[in-house]
């Protein structure tokens, strides 16, 4: 019999990868790929800690949901993939946002790019922050509408840019674009940055266009109960049109919900992608969900969702504190648990990386294309599950780290 052409492609799977190299930088198990070295994980979105205190918190009623349901829900939203548990965490988000309604997809990501094409589409016009996330550039991109970028975070460029859309004082349908949506988000994750809302929401009202807000990282992270962006600037949730969020930062899930007035989200259950061609959120993540909005919201019966969110925001603050009295630049606001460490100097981005992780700390690094590329920076995510004694050492390793890549004030960014 001849040889199987195809017998090495077969077996991939028994050869070693290609160039993979396991050493002291990349401390990887030959044998199972796992980490070697045991890190202090500041490079996750783990806000709450849920992941930290997962078996006390969450635990016992995910492993029964699991015992009840499975883990597929195997339907979309439209054709049986709806349980009592989708529409029960659905009314759970309505009523945390103060909004009539809310629909719940598999996937952040998707909530974006594909509700954004089912809300607008040729003939609307979207005026999109120049740093919003990729998924709603994607959904932007495929619902043909036009798209317009203001400055980021720039409430006086937003205004000048609807102004040269429309023709101020102009009834609404005299106008030369149907729809017209302003999108931003609540927390701009590379930035660290939170909205400057309550100019945007002005801007807003005052040409009458719709407001759409991207909370994947303020929501349950945010304001005096976690109610996200709008709690914390003082901004009435009836004022943002569209409230977009994802339970995988704060809710230790994943997933994504849009919460809008009764009439949109029927609509948006028939007519977007997300809900009538993608399976729906699996029942177990659903219950890790409602369980931990139950502690956020302390219908739990106790004060454990209060003392996180108290935790997030003293552990991000003094972080903040220290970084910057350390000599380092850090973007972002007091209250955010985003903290980009600016490197400026790309070149610096792998030593950085790598002499983090030789003391055992995990953080993200971020180069060109996501960032200008004299804009390196490591962008470090705090959590109510650090304890201040991580912190500290971490401080020390950090100090450490950028003596070894100068990047604390008094150095050349290029030395
Ligand atoms: N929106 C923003 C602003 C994000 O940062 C992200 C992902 N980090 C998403 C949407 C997508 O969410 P998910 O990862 O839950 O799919």
């Amino acid at each position: 019999m001849d040889e199987d052409p195809y017998a090495d492609f077969a077996n991939q799977d028994t050869q070693p990868l290609p160039n993979f190299t396991p050493g002291p930088y990349n401390a990887l198990d030959p044998a199972t790929g796992n980490l070697l070295r045991k890190s202090l994980n500041l490079g996750s979105y783990n806000y709450l800690g849920f992941a930290d205190d997962w078996n006390q918190t969450c635990k016992e009623d995910v492993v029964g949901a699991l015992g009840k349901w499975g883990v597929s829900n195997g339907g979309c939203r439209v054709e049986y993939g709806t349980t009592d548990m989708h529409r029960e965490l659905e009314r759970l988000v309505a009523d945390f946002l103060g909004k009539e309604d809310s629909l719940v997809l598999n996937m952040g990501f998707n909530t974006n790019a594909t509700t954004i094409p089912a809300l607008v589409s040729r003939g609307d016009l979207i005026v999109s922050d120049t740093l919003n996330h990729t998924s709603i550039v994607n959904g932007a991109r495929a619902s043909g509408a036009a798209i317009r970028t203001f400055k980021h975070n720039n409430a006086a460029d937003l205004e000048d840019v609807l102004r040269e859309a429309i023709v101020l004082g102009q009834p609404r349908t005299h106008r030369p674009w149907r729809k017209i949506i302003v999108m931003v988000e609540g927390i701009y994750s590379m930035e660290g940055e939170y909205c400057n809302l309550r100019m945007v929401r002005d801007v807003c009202k005052k040409y009458k266009v719709y407001l759409y807000l991207d909370e994947a990282h303020s929501i349950g992270a945010m304001g005096a109960t976690g109610r996200g962006c709008c709690e914390y600037a003082g901004v009435d949730t009836a004022d943002v049109d569209v409230l977009m969020g994802t339970f995988t930062k704060s809710f230790g899930g994943m997933g994504g919900y849009i919460a809008a007035d009764a009439k949109t989200i029927a609509y948006l259950r028939t007519k977007c992608a997300g809900s009538v061609f993608h399976n729906s959120l699996s029942p177990i993540v659903c219950q890790q969900i409602l369980t931990s909005f139950r502690v956020i919201m302390g219908l739990d019966g106790t004060d454990v969702g209060a003392r996180k969110l108290r935790a997030l925001r003293d552990n991000s603050n003094y972080m903040r504190m220290r970084l910057t009295d350390m000599g380092l630049h850090v973007l972002g606001n007091y209250d955010s648990p985003i903290m980009p460490v600016m490197l400026y100097n790309p070149t610096k981005i792998a030593a950085f990386s790598r002499e983090c992780f030789k003391r055992g700390l995990a953080v993200v690094v971020v180069g060109f294309p996501a960032v200008p590329i004299l804009m390196s920076r490591a962008r470090l995510c705090i959590s109510a599950g650090h304890t201040r004694e991580d912190l500290d050492d971490a401080l020390v390793k950090i100090e450490e780290v950028a003596d070894i890549c100068k990047i604390r004030y008094g150095w050349s960014s290029f030395g």
